[in-house]
């Protein structure tokens, strides 16, 4: 399905509830599920293409014609677009350029912590010194909290087409540790293709680094990359795992043991898993007693953000307050803040609510 006619671009035209809305605007939010490379705007691409002289599809016609070739209509043609942009970014500067943006953009959205997944091994195979890249990140990383008071930690992504990446990926991420990597990811065609297994031993090793196992898993695929994220790569967390839906036995294990999915319900839509927000399973993850939290992938390539997330499942699905009150409070809870902050931004969130009637 083509981004044009899955109704992305609803807008706040979407009759939700003002006073719904008004809490889902002003609550401190957390997102999980967040690429960076995917979250630059296409005013910013454009600069950024122009800056390097490098070519990027309907740019031609300025930041508009971009915004046309961000609505993609495969996943193909998503991941390509993705990697043109991807390869604008050289300098220093530049990573810290688009850093910057994501904290400004979250900043707007009350967004006040975010798990950015990065992929650096795509740079470094073009390039780019990993030394410079870092530190335009590390750069990047305090401006944000400096000028728009966002934390952003990293989790450095391993695409599993690209096995060979995944050893130089750790000592990376081991690398950036300091500047505010937590964890490694996991990417890529969730295919027989591509095995997991190969990764387990460069997964292990990250976690008794310290590192957390944040993969992809449960999108593409079924129950089975589930089930591989977990017990191969010891998954902290699931990016999608929607498809958990598919296995009684699975949505008990994860119900069990609260492993948290991070469901970004209009990405899932924008590839064509679902027709709409009606057949997403979100709503049957929530009644199985899974801990999910809301999340927005690559927010301008899906025309959405995290605000637009809450909005469009509040309004699809009737949410109530004491919903989007939970599951702004899963997000918290699902980080890896510190304790004393994810308790600081809990109390946050209850004061705010209060504050707007909703006790
Ligand atoms: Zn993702």
């Amino acid at each position: 399905m083509s981004g044009s006619d899955s109704g992305l671009d609803d807008g706040l035209d979407d009759g939700l509830d003002a006073g719904l809305g008004e809490l889902i605007g002003r609550l401190p939010k957390v997102e999980l599920h967040l690429h960076l490379e995917g979250s630059i705007p296409p005013e910013l691409a454009l600069r950024l293409a122009r800056r390097h002289g490098r070519g990027l599809p309907g740019m031609a016609d300025g930041a508009a014609g971009l915004r046309e070739h961000y609505r993609f209509a495969s996943f193909t043609e998503f991941v390509r677009m993705y990697l043109a942009i991807s390869a604008c970014l050289v300098d220093a500067e530049d990573f810290c350029e688009i850093a910057v943006a994501l904290g400004r953009e979250l900043a707007a959205q009350r967004v006040v912590y975010a798990e950015v997944t990065f992929t650096p091994m795509t740079h470094v195979a073009r390039g780019v010194d990993a030394a410079v890249m870092l530190a335009g990140l590390a750069e990047g990383r305090a401006r944000a909290r400096e000028q728009y008071g966002v934390e952003l930690a990293w989790v450095f992504d391993i695409v599993r087409s690209l096995g060979d990446q995944a050893a130089p990926t750790l000592e990376l991420a081991l690398r950036g540790r300091e500047q505010g990597v937590i964890g490694l990811g996991f990417s890529g065609p969730e295919a027989a293709g591509w095995p997991i297994a190969p990764f387990g031993p460069v997964f292990a090793r990250g976690r008794a680094e310290g590192l957390r196992s944040l993969p992809h898993a449960g999108e593409m695929a079924g129950p089975r990359s589930i089930w591989d994220a977990l017990t191969v790569l010891g998954a902290d967390r699931i990016g999608h795992g929607v498809r958990a839906v598919d296995e009684p036995a699975l949505l008990e294990h994860l119900a069990l043991h609260q492993v948290p999915l991070e469901v970004c319900p209009t990405s899932n839509l924008g590839i064509g898993l679902y027709p709409d927000l009606a057949a997403h399973p979100l709503p049957r993850l929530l009644a199985a007693g899974l801990a999910v939290s809301l999340a927005s992938d690559d927010p301008p390539m899906f025309a959405t953000s995290l605000v637009q997330e809450y909005r469009r499942c509040a309004a699809a699905y009737g949410w109530d307050a004491a919903q989007l009150r939970a599951l702004a409070a899963a997000g918290v809870r699902h980080s890896f803040m510190s304790e004393p902050r994810k308790v600081e931004l809990l109390a946050e969130q209850d004061r705010v609510a209060a504050e707007l009637g909703w006790v």
